[in-house]
């Protein structure tokens, strides 16, 4: 297991050196004042302020969310913004690599592109599990960073707790747990491994259960080592004033509700879909989507297009062969999506 100081030999050293910028409202903290330092319009419309760099009013609301404290929390434009942090941070282009799980989510393997940084995929069994001790072996001297998305996404199963731990206690480098779909998991998060692994970093986001997608807030949470650098790298000011103004507001909607209900759509569209001649198999999912084998896919993600119902075609994706994953929406849509392809 890694502590913190080997954590630190583990940033690159263009950011272990890096003196962020100072944003102009640094040094002064209040609220109140004739505000002269930072180049902005005086003419008041709402937004001709800049946003708080540090994000605190809905970093305070966050923590408590999620129980942890306060500088243990990154707030990005999305997850995706985490995610290439992260590459940013730990990975020199063109000699460190890493290493994802396949099938599973497209953005790490952009991200290692853009960074030029090689990504190695570790595939999944058949079922979409894996063996950690493998995927040990299965890492070099030069991966810096391993990506697990648990639920996974485009399969919808669950990695495992203990699975995971041992892919955490028995790397040597960061391990990315990507929880996008948590809230939908009968499995709990792995947030309360953070204080116990200064290698875990766990990716949340409120684009799936929170239902903000077009806010773009996503989160990371770690250590106050990586948490501290992902904030001087970012950009100054990565979350919008109508963002974090928008998401403190809509945190006061309770998700438990809706979440529920996807879940028992999730059961029911399953049921259903078995029940459909050219449906082969539904993998058990613990996330908002269910990822279904057919006879031919393409065949009826036509169909379904033209009655326009567009659902994710991953059937040439290595290990989804045949594969439709489609999202679970609201009861009617459902329907619709049901009836089209009773119809067929
Ligand atoms: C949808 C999704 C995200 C969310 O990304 P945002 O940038 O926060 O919208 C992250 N990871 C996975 C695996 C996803 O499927």
């Amino acid at each position: 297991m890694l502590n913190i100081d080997q954590i630190k030999q583990l940033i690159r050293t263009n950011i272990l050196s890096l003196t962020p910028y100072s944003t102009a409202r640094d040094e002064y903290k209040g609220d109140l004042g004739i505000f002269l330092d930072a180049n902005e319009s005086p003419y008041q419309n709402g937004y001709n302020r800049y946003p708080d760099p540090r994000q605190e009013a809905l970093k305070k609301r966050l923590i408590e969310i999620k129980g942890i404290e306060i500088d243990r929390i990154f707030l990005g434009n999305g997850s995706d913004e985490a995610i290439d942090l992260i590459f940013r941070i730990f990975c020199n282009p063109g000699r460190d690599e890493v290493v994802s799980i396949s099938p599973s989510y497209g953005m790490y393997e952009v991200c290692s592109k853009i960074n030029d940084v090689q990504l190695r995929f570790f595939e999944l069994d058949e079922d979409f599990s894996f063996d950690p001790q493998q995927l040990l072996r299965f890492v070099s001297q030069n991966t810096k960073v391993i990506f697990l998305c648990s639920p996974n996404n485009p399969s919808g199963n669950t990695l495992g707790r203990d699975k995971i731990k041992a892919v955490i206690e028995g790397f040597k480098g960061i391990v990315v747990v990507d929880e996008a779909y948590v809230d939908f998991s009968d499995e709990p998060s792995l947030v309360d491994l953070i204080s116990q692994y200064p290698n875990l970093i766990i990716l949340q986001t409120l684009s799936k259960a929170y239902a903000m997608a077009g806010l773009r807030l996503g989160l990371a949470l770690s250590n106050r080592e990586i948490i501290q650098r992902m904030s001087m790298v970012k950009y100054p000011y990565n979350i919008n004033s109508a963002s974090q103004a928008l998401v403190l507001d809509l945190l006061r909607d309770p998700i438990d509700e809706k979440v529920e209900l996807i879940k028992k759509e999730r059961q029911r569209v399953s049921a259903e879909l078995l029940k459909l001649p050219f449906v082969i198999k539904i993998y058990p999912s613990q996330a908002n989507f269910i990822l279904v084998k057919f006879d031919q896919a393409q065949k009826y993600y036509d169909l379904l297009i033209q009655k326009g119902i567009i659902v994710r075609n991953r059937s040439h994706v290595k290990g989804c062969f045949n594969c439709l994953r489609i999202t679970i929406g609201l009861k009617e849509e459902n329907d619709a999506l049901l009836a089209a392809l009773r119809e067929i």
